[in-house]
């Protein structure tokens, strides 16, 4: 074995109501001031922060949007004074926990974040920011939320589709971690383990049993994130930055649509012990047509054209995404990205 492995030094509390969690982390004996970054549904959190003896409002800043728009960056940067605020406090999917890492960027601010989707961000590094619909993506570890708070109760009040979506998005984190390179033993384990817990999530949802899945949804995003900031991401997680970030598609729903064709557009190029991992969650011949019946028996979409991509957007999609510098099993040619691409729009797998 040879191998390099970082690990980031994030608190977790996972199972906690957020309340009880944050009562918990907040320093005893002095203001610290907050700058809560979440959607209006988190009012009532804005007021218990307010009524806090150890904690002050700054600002409740409630305006989402996905993939962190500049200018939203710019209106919430100058409502108040950072140097004197303390902590950014994000409350909500990948956007909210987005917003608060660009101002981490600016500001050098500690954030805390509370997920309510899958999405796994609140354990990366990795920040994005678009700015006239091009969007912006790095990695820095001011971004990296020193404290999350997994409360399932905050997961618990997704819409299924959503719900659906955010976990095959975590889904997507830890089956790329399968084929990053470079990786280690304890990134490739932890993948391992998400996509089990993603799974039984899967499981639990069929039976109905939506309490049990989203547990089990939270921990695969967890272990997603982590995975996410652990290793380089490969051909699917950079065509759905693209595709979100440029063209305006959903983040969880692309994942979700791309997912099974990207997989098998990478099977041949994969390791003989890599196959067999997949394919002890999928035992198909090649996996993604188990992970491709699995998710259409959940009732998602899976073409790009039912998410409202063009037609005529395919080629200058896959002229961006060939463009990009990473590592991947598979050629990433213009050709090859066009193909596939045409193949995850018109939604058939072979
Ligand atoms: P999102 O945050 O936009 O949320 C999706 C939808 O779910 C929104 O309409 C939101 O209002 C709603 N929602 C969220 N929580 C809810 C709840 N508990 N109950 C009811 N509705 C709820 O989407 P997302 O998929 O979580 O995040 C996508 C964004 O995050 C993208 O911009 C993506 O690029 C970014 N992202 C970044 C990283 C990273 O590591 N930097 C990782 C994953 C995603």
């Amino acid at each position: 074995m040879k191998f390099d492995y970082q690990s980031f030094p994030t608190k977790v509390s996972f199972g906690s109501p957020l309340l009880e969690a944050l009562e918990k982390y907040t320093p005893q004996g002095r203001k610290s001031r907050v700058f809560l970054i979440a959607g209006k549904r988190q009012q009532g959190l804005a007021a218990w922060v307010q009524a806090h003896p150890d904690l002050e409002l700054v600002y409740h800043f409630d305006q989402i949007a996905q993939h962190v728009p500049k200018t939203l960056v710019t209106e919430a940067l100058a409502l108040v004074d950072f140097a004197t605020t303390d902590l950014l406090l994000a409350v909500g999917g990948g956007s909210a926990i987005g917003l608060a890492k660009a101002l981490a960027l600016e500001t050098k601010k500690l954030i805390w974040a509370a997920p309510t989707t899958y999405s796994g961000s609140e354990m990366t590094n990795i920040y994005g920011i678009s700015t006239e619909g091009k969007k912006t993506v790095g990695r820095d570890e001011v971004v990296l939320p020193q404290l999350i708070i997994y409360d399932p109760a905050l997961t618990q009040s997704l819409p299924a589709t959503i719900a659906l979506t955010s976990a095959t998005n975590a889904l997507a984190h830890l089956v790329e971690g399968l084929y990053a390179q470079p990786n280690n033993p304890l990134s490739y384990q932890q993948a391992l383990m998400g996509m089990q817990h993603i799974q039984l999530g899967y499981r639990s949802f069929a039976k109905g049993e939506t309490q049990e899945a989203n547990e089990q949804w939270l921990m695969g995003a967890y272990l997603g994130g982590k995975t996410l900031c652990e290793l380089p991401m490969a051909l699917h997680h950079k065509a759905a930055h693209v595709l979100g970030g440029n063209f305006g598609l959903d983040h969880a729903r692309t994942h979700t649509a791309l997912l099974p064709y990207i997989l098998d557009y990478q099977w041949d190029y994969l390791p003989e012990l890599v196959r067999q991992d997949f394919n002890a969650v999928w035992p198909e011949t090649r996996a993604a047509q188990g992970l491709w019946q699995q998710l259409q028996s959940l009732g998602l979409a899976l073409s790009l054209q039912s998410l409202g991509l063009t037609a005529e957007a395919l080629p200058e999609a896959a002229a961006q995404i060939s463009a990009l510098a990473f590592v991947n099993p598979a050629p990433t040619d213009h050709k090859a990205i066009y193909q596939l691409l045409t193949r995850a729009y018109e939604g058939y797998l072979s």
